[in-house]
């Protein structure tokens, strides 16, 4: 950590800030460099408790600035061996040489529709499937999903084919009812920084599939993640589903590059989501073969018998008869990263 001070920065002002430094932690080495227009105090060693300290606001002070991530669990640095982690899922492996293919309608309707499209995707080789019934709807006048009695829905389409489940939580009040039947509770977009629902996932230690903000950078859901993390929650994927940019040609702009980054500076695995960034079927070929080619380690993709019919997101839905060539070229292009389909 980095402390810059005023150049009219007085020494008592200075003084204040080392005493601060040296009361939080006796493990911190202090080096102080006087320049000719001001003095710039470089804090060393375990810097954990600094943060809390809110030395922006101490008299003097100008800039403080952190040298290492201001994400800690999620960080790549804690990894053991600087290893990626594996999140299980039953007998699925999110991670390392797999390649997760989660699939599904975007929101369950009804019994019928919802195990028609379990048993299509399974066919086509999906590993998970996917499916919302508390649906976070932009306007409150829209189908806002099934709620509780879409969950037992959920079970019937796992019972029915043996695939795990994925689904969304959007309040808290539901967490144990969810966490019951789920797999894994993703949390959406939309709640990527509801920081209570975040801890109450964490609590519940299912596996979470985290979605990266509408607007949020890709820092932000490290940090978001560290909240899942901090409660003791190692199961954690990173989810990228687009964010929003000044083109509006697509729905949302898909952020390729968040995945090689991700890679880079988290352990956890990291998927793909291709359906909402183009909010259009026609894109989400191309965009699926794009995850699997810059080293996903899945993608979760809506796909549904009659999207024509959707309550939710109907344009973007793939047709299930049109999934198994979804399915076959984002094979080959996992196959190219070394990764095979599980
Ligand atoms: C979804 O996956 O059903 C969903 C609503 O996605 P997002 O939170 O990314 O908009
Ligand atoms: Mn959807």
């Amino acid at each position: 950590m980095i402390i810059s001070f005023h150049a009219d920065a007085d020494p008592r002002q200075i003084q204040a800030v080392r005493t601060k430094l040296e009361s939080a932690s006796s493990k911190l080495h202090l080096e102080q460099l006087t320049g000719t227009e001001r003095v710039v105090l470089a804090a060393i060693g375990d810097a954990s408790r600094v943060q809390e300290l809110g030395l922006e606001g101490m008299p003097g002070v100008d800039h403080v600035i952190p040298i290492g991530s201001p994400y800690k669990l999620a960080s790549r640095d804690v990894a053991k061996d600087n290893q990626h982690s594996v999140v299980n899922v039953g007998d699925v492996s999110i991670g390392a040489n797999n390649f997760c293919l989660i699939a599904g309608p975007c929101t369950i309707e009804n019994r019928e529709q919802a195990l028609a499209d379990a048993a299509a995707v399974a066919d086509a080789g999906a590993s998970m499937l996917r499916g919302g019934v508390f649906k976070p709807r932009t306007s409150p006048f829209s189908f806002q999903g099934l709620g509780v009695a879409g969950l037992q829905i959920l079970a019937e389409m796992r019972d029915q084919t043996g695939l795990p489940i994925v689904s969304e939580l959007t309040e808290i009040s539901y967490t144990e009812q969810v966490a019951e039947v789920v797999d894994v509770i993703q949390v959406g977009a939309r709640n990527m920084q509801n920081y209570a629902l975040l801890q109450a996932v964490g609590k519940t230690g299912r596996p979470v599939l985290l979605k990266r903000g509408l607007s949020s950078t890709l820092d932000e859901l490290l940090m978001a993640a560290d909240y899942i993390l901090k409660e003791g929650n190692s199961e954690v994927i990173l989810c990228e589903r687009g964010i929003r940019t000044f083109e509006n040609a697509t729905r949302f702009t898909l952020d390729i590059a968040a995945v090689p980054y991700l890679k880079e500076h988290s352990h956890l695995p990291v998927i793909v989501d291709p359906s909402h960034a183009p909010g259009n079927r026609n894109l989400v070929p191309a965009l699926s073969a794009a995850a699997a080619a810059a080293g996903a380690d899945g993608i979760i993709v809506e796909v549904t018998k009659e999207p024509e019919n959707a309550l939710c997101d109907g344009p973007q839905q793939v047709y299930a008869s049109k999934f198994p060539q979804l399915v076959e070229k984002v094979r080959a292009h996992a196959a190219l990263e070394g990764k095979k389909i599980s």
